[in-house]
């Protein structure tokens, strides 16, 4: 499996990285981990085109995990993919209706592009054909636990804490080849996450918060330092620690650099924190 880094950033509008969004190739598939601001167009900077990607799984619905989901959804319908799988927790198929449905929100572009007579000439040139459907990628709503078994590898996954009631997030792992590989979404500490990150090749885990660095009290329990990370994926017997989800202040040299030590004297030497456009091999 192939790692690539689209996004290693948060909400927080920030140049040197996007919003979430992780794209792992294993085989014939391309599937992509969250879909967030900037995704797209690090997608494209990769080399990759969006009709590429084969599977996308939202580990929740916070807007920075799926601000590019349209666009991504929409350009690859313009290359005349097949229909994207999509797989999310609800309301995802209602989002998905609410841009792409024929009231969506973007169903005045779509009649423009499939029923005017200049616009068909220009899908007919690039080898399309008539009547021009619309975009209607496979939508599949899953909670945690949800398992599913692609072309040679299995996703599995389990529920972590991070902003329930309202939204339901989880943890992914896939595996292929007698290798694994995690991503956390964004997660507070959980003895199912620990389990799914049992073993590991590579775990993927985000980080909202420093050592040190003070937070409301409801938010201490949910966002891991890099210490705290670094202890949990060591007892996991993790191979490799990535950490990602960085905000501007945590790029500051003398904070990237503890935050770089913190893990290191936890967890060993295999650990790092990923910039936007980083390939790994799981
Ligand atoms: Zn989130």
């Amino acid at each position: 499996m192939k790692l690539t880094v689209l996004g290693s950033g948060s909400p927080e509008a920030y140049a040197r990285r996007a919003s979430s969004g992780y794209l792992l190739e294993t085989g014939k598939d391309t599937i992509l981990f969250d879909c967030g601001g900037g995704v797209f167009d690090n997608l494209l900077r990769s080399g990759r085109r969006p009709s590429d990607i084969t599977h996308l799984f939202f580990s929740h619905l916070h807007s920075d995990h799926m601000m590019d989901y349209a666009r991504l959804v929409h350009a690859a319908w313009d290359e005349g993919a097949p229909p994207l799988k999509v797989f999310g927790p609800a309301p995802i198929a209602r989002i998905t209706q609410g841009y792409f449905g024929p009231d969506g929100v973007l169903s005045h572009d779509l009649r423009a592009r499939t029923e005017l007579v200049p616009s068909q000439e220009v899908w007919k040139a690039r080898g399309g054909t008539l009547p021009r459907p619309w975009p209607a990628p496979e939508v599949t709503e899953i909670s945690p636990g949800f398992r599913h078994n692609g072309d040679g590898w299995t996703l599995s996954s389990c529920a972590v804490p991070h902003a329930q009631p309202v939204l339901d997030c989880m943890a992914f792992a896939v595996e292929a080849a007698g290798r694994k590989f995690v991503y956390s979404g964004d997660a507070g500490p959980c003895n199912a996450l620990e389990q799914l990150c049992a073993k590991a090749d590579l775990l993927l885990h985000w980080c909202y918060r420093l050592d040190g660095e003070g937070a409301h009290p409801m938010m201490v329990p949910l966002t891991p330092t890099p210490s705290d990370i670094a202890r949990m994926a060591r007892k996991a017997e993790v191979g490799r620690l990535l950490v990602t989800h960085f905000r501007i202040h945590m790029d500051q040299p003398d904070r990237h650099g503890a935050a770089v030590e913190a893990m290191r004297s936890e967890f060993g030497a295999d650990c790092a924190i990923v910039e936007d456009l980083d390939t790994y091999e799981v």
